[in-house]
């Protein structure tokens, strides 16, 4: 006997390997159904990951319409719309995948016990992570604090579940005109920027969608991941797979990847060794470990995990941080990674990390700062991987890098864009000097600035802080907050 069954999408942006679609399509016709929830507990999307919302919503839309079906697009408070859908709509059966952060677990749970209650069937599943974060755990059964035990205990679990495939049909439930007038087209929603519209390099380097993602993922696999080990460190080259997005937002699973990786290396049809294909498996492990850190963190985006930094003397400056959100601090390599950020909607992790250092010890700012521009500027901001690596970097986090280990934006461009490739890339006014000269500018003679085209403080700007003194004051404010 079929029964009727409400399947309700968030970041599970995909028809493979979606447990809770499977569900739903097996029991009947189904409401399929995505809400931008703009329930109070909610912490509001950032520009960036509205504009990938949108266009992850239109595929995902098409790619049901092939199946029969018909994506609903709503927008509130999911503790308001979803009760009343289902009493309106008939729905017996409600599926969903789980999210980890608390006020979603929050609404999830005040949901399901009022829908039980009401004698419907709730089932929620795992389609977002390797192992749920409380499946995890020291032998005592505690949170694992520590990056490589986590990972330990984690391959202990043996295989992930292999992925299910997408339905073959997903049939659309009819709907009552109430329910239907509460539907919006997706140009409703307002999620992509009109004036002014600045998402056209976001449009040149993307393709949201599962579809998209699953080309990225064979891409990678079949030759990107070839010297994963050592290109990913290198921003001048395209070595890592630039799945983040469509992780994040669901269109390919954690599973998928791993069983992908797992087929490709045993038919012998992978690029790269057993040493890259472990690395790129071990990233994968930070974001569960951030996923466990958050679960057991709740207010990780907003809290020092480390709680002497509650003493740290930062000094906020609303200049120097504008510097550094508009890469104009005057060091290329900042300047290039925050204008791929900008641009792109994207940044290379190891740029990541050397931006994320320079404004929080060579400039003093809070890390949260950086943590709030981030989530509106990225693609794949990310309540887990973004709060856990900005704590990381500030050295406030659960397992992370010690605050005195400073970053030099210098050494970290010769060593890992040796040419200057990326720095010319995104900061081209810098493009005409020498690989010796494109790290540090201010260094450069006369001579060489000349023939570049260079001017420091008219074409491109002086450094904002000077490195040696920045690092300098970065220690000592450490050691205050110590004493
Ligand atoms: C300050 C800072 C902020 C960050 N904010 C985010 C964020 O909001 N969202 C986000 O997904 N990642 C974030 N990262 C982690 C990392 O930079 C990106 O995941 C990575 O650059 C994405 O590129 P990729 O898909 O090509 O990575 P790959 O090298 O191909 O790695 C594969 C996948 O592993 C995961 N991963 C890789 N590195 C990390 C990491 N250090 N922590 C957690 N997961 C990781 C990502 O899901 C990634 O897609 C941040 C890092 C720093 C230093």
């Amino acid at each position: 006997m079929t029964k009727p069954a409400l399947h309700w999408f968030r970041n599970d942006l995909r028809l493979a390997d979606n447990p809770a679609l499977a569900a739903a399509a097996e029991a009947g016709p189904v409401l399929c159904l995505y809400i931008l929830d703009t329930g109070p507990e909610r912490r509001p999307l950032g520009g960036a990951s509205r504009w990938w919302l949108s266009r992850s919503l239109e595929t995902l839309g098409e790619a049901l319409a092939r199946k029969g079906g018909r994506l609903m697009l709503m927008q509130g408070d999911p503790a308001v719309l979803l009760p009343r859908i289902v009493t309106e709509a008939g729905i017996r059966l409600v599926t969903w995948n789980r999210r980890y952060e608390a006020s979603e677990i929050a609404l999830d749970r005040e949901l399901k016990e009022e829908l039980s209650g009401q004698g419907i069937d709730v089932r929620s599943f795992n389609s977002h992570l390797l192992n749920e974060p409380w499946q995890v755990t020291t032998t005592t059964g505690q949170p694992i604090k520590v990056f490589t035990p986590y990972w330990r205990a984690a391959r202990q679990k043996g295989e992930p579940a292999a992925p299910l495939p997408a339905p073959e049909r997903i049939p659309a439930l009819p709907l009552p005109d109430s329910v239907d007038a509460l539907t919006v087209p997706l140009s409703d929603l307002g999620l992509e920027p009109r004036k002014p519209d600045w998402a056209g390099g976001m449009r040149a380097a993307w393709a949201p969608g599962e579809a998209g993602a699953v080309m990225r993922l064979d891409d990678f696999i079949g030759s990107g991941l070839a010297g994963y080990v050592g290109d990913r460190d290198r921003p001048d080259r395209a070595g890592t797979s630039r799945l983040s997005p469509h992780l994040h937002f669901g269109e390919i699973g954690p599973c998928q990847i791993w069983h992908a990786l797992h087929h490709a290396s045993a038919a012998g049809e992978a690029a790269g060794s057993e040493q890259d294909a472990e690395k790129f498996l071990s990233e994968i492990g930070w974001r569960e470990f951030s996923h466990h850190l958050l679960f057991h963190t709740p207010d990780l985006a907003t809290r020092n995990y480390d709680s002497r930094f509650d003493a740290f003397p930062w000094q906020p400056d609303d200049a120097a941080l504008a510097r550094w959100q508009r890469g104009r601090t005057g060091i290329p390599l900042v300047d290039a990674g925050m204008r791929e950020l900008w641009t792109t909607g994207w940044m290379h992790n190891r740029v990541r990390m050397v931006v994320a250092s320079f404004l929080i010890k060579h400039l003093l700012q809070d890390w949260r700062a950086g943590e709030t521009w981030f989530w509106d500027t990225l693609v794949d901001a990310d309540a887990a991987n973004n709060a856990a690596s900005w704590q990381w970097v500030a050295g406030s986090g659960a397992d992370a890098s010690p605050y005195f280990r400073i970053f030099n934006p210098v050494t970290q461009g010769e060593t890992h864009d040796p040419r200057g490739t990326y720095v010319r890339r995104w900061v081209p006014e810098l493009a005409g000097l020498s690989d010796k000269d494109i790290h540090q500018p201010w260094k450069a003679s006369e001579r060489s600035l000349r023939e570049a085209g260079v001017r420091i403080g008219e074409t491109y700007p002086a450094p904002l802080v000077d490195l040696a003194f920045g690092r300098q004051r970065a220690l000592d404010a450490f050691a205050a907050m110590r004493n």
